[in-house]
């Protein structure tokens, strides 16, 4: 696509990449055949195509955004299905950033957006703040009907039950056995940690019964990626560096082998910080080697260690894998996880339109409520179509919206590995 920026335009780190990601696109428009909201809207706008069209305008004629870009740009769901798609290699996911941060920088949002988005941006980085608010809505949530729809649908995304921690908070947990063959951090995450402790704790003791030392710093607690799709940008590197900076130390003085993120949206980021942080001199050489360092859970699993499986009778199950959009398109993390499973000696069923998303998005279903329900709705209907016993998959956000939609027990995939492997049978399917 030709481009038209200026040279005191191209002096800007950010302009500069995203012109150079604009020029690769070829117009074709075959993203939008795999783009969720366009496949739903049938709106040029709606696709990555048109968002690309729009942020080149804002950025090429120093325009601020309004109503109806904030309404475009703000309705992608960066499920990066269209970078997969994209036969000339756009960087989409660094556009749409770049995006994010001009809308956010030039609109003011009206009241009612502005408050929703601040408070979620303060409420979900901080395990403490959302742990109160958790409780707080297990209480109201039996009364939800009696809420105008917005709150309804977004308490009926927290979970009914929020099970107490198993394992104590330690910064490390040493391998079980003699000989430990490798340390790693691992990222516990913001609001994981709180709705669903068992994914860390079955992590944990899956590495640990690996001779996997894990280390978990208490100074982490947000990747940054919640602030990050806000388009707060100031707010996200705060998270960045601090992480950045702790985990190098910790790399340098203790050694580390790998960083682990057994929630994909995270390990997206994570895996980003090297480019975020590309003409920061003083952070460049730690982000990028904070980036090397981070493996999907499974991913660390399929490359590192030979799991030992149980040779028992345990009852085999039909396991439908949704392999979430952060993993697929974002990490390039497919078949790792589905391998995996297959080797506990259950069955993965593949979901129709497995590549679309299921409306979960971060935050994107408490914001777009109706296009988030539509795609859950889908969702559903392809994962009834192969009748599985349980959903397994590798991101909390797909299992509180897919939960949300379906009374199929869903869990996450490092569960399943755990459970076959050794550790408990997951709480969710004790009916099973
Ligand atoms: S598929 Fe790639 S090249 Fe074609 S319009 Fe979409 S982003 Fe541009
Ligand atoms: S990231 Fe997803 S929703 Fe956004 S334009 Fe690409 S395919 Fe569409």
């Amino acid at each position: 696509m030709q481009t038209n920026f200026t040279g005191k335009q191209i002096n800007d780190t950010e302009t500069k990449s995203s012109e150079k990601i604009i020029r690769k696109c070829v117009h074709c428009g075959m993203c939008n055949a795999t783009c969720p909201t366009y496949g739903i809207t049938g709106d040029e706008l709606e696709g990555p195509r048109g968002r690309i069209y729009l942020i080149k305008d804002m950025l090429e004629n120093n325009k601020p955004a309004n109503k109806k870009i904030a309404k475009h740009i703000d309705s992608c769901l960066s499920c990066y299905s269209c970078m997969t798609t994209c036969p000339s290699g756009v960087n989409y996911m660094h556009l749409i950033d770049h995006g994010r941060n001009h809308v956010e920088a030039t609109y003011k949002r009206p009241l009612f957006d502005r408050l929703v988005r601040n408070i979620l941006s303060y409420t979900l980085p901080r395990p403490n703040v959302f742990l109160a608010i958790s409780m707080l809505t297990k209480i109201v949530k039996p009364f939800s009907f009696l809420f105008p729809s917005f709150i309804k649908n977004s308490l009926n995304l927290m979970p009914n039950k929020i099970p107490s921690k198993k394992i104590k908070n330690k910064r490390v947990y040493q391998s079980d056995g003699d000989k430990t063959i490798a340390r790693v951090a691992l990222l516990t995450g913001c609001v994981q940690r709180v709705i669903s402790p068992e994914i860390n704790e079955s992590t944990i003791r899956l590495l640990n019964r690996h001779n996997v030392e894990v280390v978990v710093l208490p100074e982490i607690d947000c990747c940054g990626s919640l602030n990050h799709h806000l388009g707060k940008k100031e707010l996200a590197h705060l998270s960045f560096k601090k992480n950045i900076n702790f985990w190098h130390e910790e790399y340098l003085e203790n050694g580390l082998d790998a960083i682990i993120s057994n929630t994909s949206g995270c390990g997206t980021t994570l895996k980003d910080y090297g480019f975020i942080f590309r003409d920061d001199k003083e952070l460049i050489k730690k982000a990028k080697k904070i980036s090397e360092l981070t493996k999907d859970i499974t991913e660390f699993l399929d490359e590192n260690l030979k799991l030992k499986f149980k040779k028992t009778d345990e009852k085999k199950y039909k396991i439908a894998y949704h392999s979430a959009c952060s993993m697929q398109h974002g990490q390039k993390v497919h078949e790792q996880p589905m391998n995996i499973i297959k080797e506990t000696g259950n069955t993965v069923l593949t979901i129709p339109d497995g590549h679309l998303c299921c409306g979960s998005a971060g935050t994107y279903n408490i914001l777009h409520q109706k296009m988030a329900k539509s795609l859950l709705r889908n969702k559903v209907e392809n994962i009834k179509k192969v009748s599985p016993d349980f959903i397994a998959t590798g991101n909390i956000g797909c299992i509180s919206q897919i939960s949300s939609g379906i009374s199929i027990p869903i869990i996450h995939t490092v569960e399943v590995i755990d459970w076959f492997t050794g550790g408990p049978k997951p709480y969710k399917l004790k009916d099973l």
